[in-house]
């Protein structure tokens, strides 16, 4: 018998923890898995990515359906029962979570529902329904996440101020609701009320929308919300929020000055890691000031036995780049020589349009001082987009001019964030743009604008017509 409870003990079962605690039993390890809500699948699954899912698709239908009335077919206005729908996004949760509870069962995976914290170097103790227990292990994967930030100042406790988690609760449509914050949050529910009837009203604190992310890529997002929205206000902040009987009174400053009264507000201004909140010092762990947990390449703290993945390691903080990490910390807890390797996280806004990007930024790449090839093909070119209406956007793939490989990629428009997988395993390969343009892309696809943007840079196209430079 082990001196140890457990061979692994992971702490929070979002989409890190529960894939590096079944990972570690199917490496034969004995694992717990330490959760402090009733159901597994952490912020992603019960609060987050798939929730938000259920309900982008439901906005999706609602638009397209819309869209259709010029083409000849109109379905008049449609009616939203409300309960049902937050019936059906509820319902996806459980299927998802429920299996999840299975697959942990069929694992002999013990799940231990209680708040885990430290209390040595190899014990957590856990707040259960049944009292206090203390679980002892050999090697522990802390998989804590993060939660929202909180603005200062604003009236928590109100329910019609919302961060992520009541926006999707879907309690009531506002008539009118203000989006604190145009990142990728912010902009998905903002999509997700438009269209379900609410008058939407942005604020964001930077000049663009998106920070971070290539503004050619979100131009045509901006162009069509803007059309859809009450208001987007750049370089503008929240200062105050006032609480009345009929509605939030939130005052702004910045480029956009006044103030004005809204039926909800939701928070949405970045997200923060728990790492302080797990009293890992007593385990010997060290986290940052911000609450971080730095780590190696195998995911080890500076406590060789604890490990640490997903948000509170670092950004980005994305359910998919968790599950990597997840993997890698119970290969190497079950004594494998893992390590997380990959080149590049994609990323994606399921707005409307969707907007993904992978590898470099065309800002980061200029700023690098490579000499930068973009191969950028409009899907107004695109027979598939024409033949659904959505030429809007573009596949940009960005190479290093010199080799010909594939650093980078940016997708705006309808599935963006399924076509860029073949951008991430293009650069992932080492790819060239000839590897890319001479695979045969099945016509006629949405997926064919990845070779032709290959085939710009290359100056092969021809569903284009690029004059040559003299
Ligand atoms: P974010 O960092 O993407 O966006 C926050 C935005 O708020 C930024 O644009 C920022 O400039 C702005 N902001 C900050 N303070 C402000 C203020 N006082 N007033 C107005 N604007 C302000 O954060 P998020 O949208 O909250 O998302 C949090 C995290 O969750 C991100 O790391 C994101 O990667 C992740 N996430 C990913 C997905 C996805 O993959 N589809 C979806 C949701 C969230």
């Amino acid at each position: 018998m082990s001196e140890y409870d457990y061979d692994v003990l992971v702490l929070g079962a979002g989409p890190g923890g529960y894939t590096a605690a079944f990972r570690a039993a199917d490496l034969g390890q004995r694992v717990a898995l330490v959760e402090r809500f009733p159901e597994l699948g952490g912020v992603c699954l019960n609060v987050g990515c798939i929730p938000s899912k259920a309900l982008l698709h439901t906005a999706a239908v609602i638009e397209e359906a819309a869209s259709m009335e010029k083409h000849g077919v109109s379905f008049g206005e449609p009616f939203i029962d409300i309960d049902k729908l937050r019936g059906f996004k509820d319902s996806v949760v459980k299927k998802l979570t429920g299996g999840l509870a299975g697959m942990a069962k069929q694992r002999k995976v013990d799940v231990i529902q209680g708040l885990g914290t430290f209390s040595g170097a190899h014990e957590v103790t856990v707040e259960t329904a049944d009292g206090r227990k203390t679980l002892t292990f050999r090697n522990a994967i802390i998989a804590v996440g993060s939660r929202s930030l909180e603005l200062d100042g604003m009236p928590w406790g109100d329910p019609r101020l919302m961060d992520s988690t009541g926006a999707l609760e879907l309690e009531e449509i506002p008539l009118r609701l203000l989006v604190v914050g145009g990142g990728i949050i912010g902009l998905e529910m903002a999509c997700v009320y438009q269209a379900l009837g609410s008058k939407v009203t942005v604020v964001e604190l930077t000049p663009g929308l998106m920070p971070g992310t290539d503004p050619d890529l979100v131009k045509p997002l901006q162009r069509r919300i803007s059309k859809r929205y009450e208001a987007i206000h750049l370089e503008t902040a929240v200062k105050r929020i006032d609480v009345a009987d009929d509605g939030l009174l939130a005052h702004f400053e910045g480029k956009h000055t006044g103030k004005e009264m809204f039926d909800r507000v939701l928070v949405a201004v970045g997200r923060t890691p728990n790492g302080g909140k797990i009293n890992a010092e007593s385990a010997g762990v060290e986290v940052t000031d911000r609450g971080f947990i730095l780590v190696d390449s195998q995911m080890r703290t500076n406590v060789p036995h604890i490990f640490a993945i997903g948000d509170v390691v670092g950004q980005p903080m994305l359910a998919h780049k968790a599950s990597h990490e997840g993997k890698v910390a119970a290969e190497v807890c079950a004594g494998e020589k893992s390590a997380f390797d990959a080149r590049v996280i994609p990323s994606v806004a399921y707005t409307d349009p969707e907007i993904a990007w992978v590898g470099v930024t065309e800002a980061e790449a200029r700023e690098s001082g490579l000499k930068v090839g973009i191969g950028k093909f409009p899907l107004a070119a695109s027979g598939r987009a024409i033949g659904i209406d959505r030429t809007e956007g573009f596949t940009k793939l960005i190479f290093d001019a010199s080799s010909k490989r594939i650093i980078g990629a940016g997708i705006t428009g309808p599935n963006a964030g399924d076509l860029i997988s073949e951008c991430a395993l293009a650069i992932e390969m080492g790819a060239e743009a000839g590897d890319i343009g001479l695979t045969i892309h099945p016509h006629p696809t949405l997926s064919e604008s990845v070779a032709m943007a290959a085939e710009v840079f290359e100056g092969t196209v021809t569903d284009l017509y690029i004059p040559k430079k003299p």
